[in-house]
């Protein structure tokens, strides 16, 4: 009887499995914008809009930072955690507070600056 048994299941995964490709225009995928609210809407507008980093999340090369021209940092709020690695091969980044109209010199001499950035 067990034979039995088990025959019935090699014979079900013996079973052939056909599939068809399904490539017709009227059956796509609709548009993401269609389908996005909210903050993925907007993120994806402005996207569309030649803003390929609306939350300014880029690695930005430090400038000379004086305290005259400091190192420009965007933000839509009144501060902003900046990471500043200190020495080109340096394998830890020295994270600070910046907030907005308070420059800030880092512990490496660079000076850094917050400024408005337009919000998604
Ligand atoms: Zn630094």
């Amino acid at each position: 009887m067990a034979s039995l048994v088990c025959r019935s299941v090699f014979a079900a995964t013996r079973r052939g499995v056909s599939t068809t490709a399904v490539r017709a225009a009227d059956r796509a995928m609709n548009d993401p914008l269609e389908h996005a609210t909210g903050i993925e809407k907007r993120e994806i507008l402005a996207k569309q809009a030649g803003r390929e980093d609306p939350y300014e999340m880029q690695v930005y090369k430090r400038v000379a930072g004086t305290k005259d021209k400091p190192n420009v940092v965007p933000s839509v709020a009144d501060y902003r955690v900046v990471g500043c690695v200190c020495e080109e091969d340096a394998t830890a980044i020295n994270w600070m507070w910046l907030y907005k109209g308070e420059p800030k010199r880092c512990e490496c001499g660079y000076w850094f600056k917050l400024v408005d950035s337009k919000p998604v």
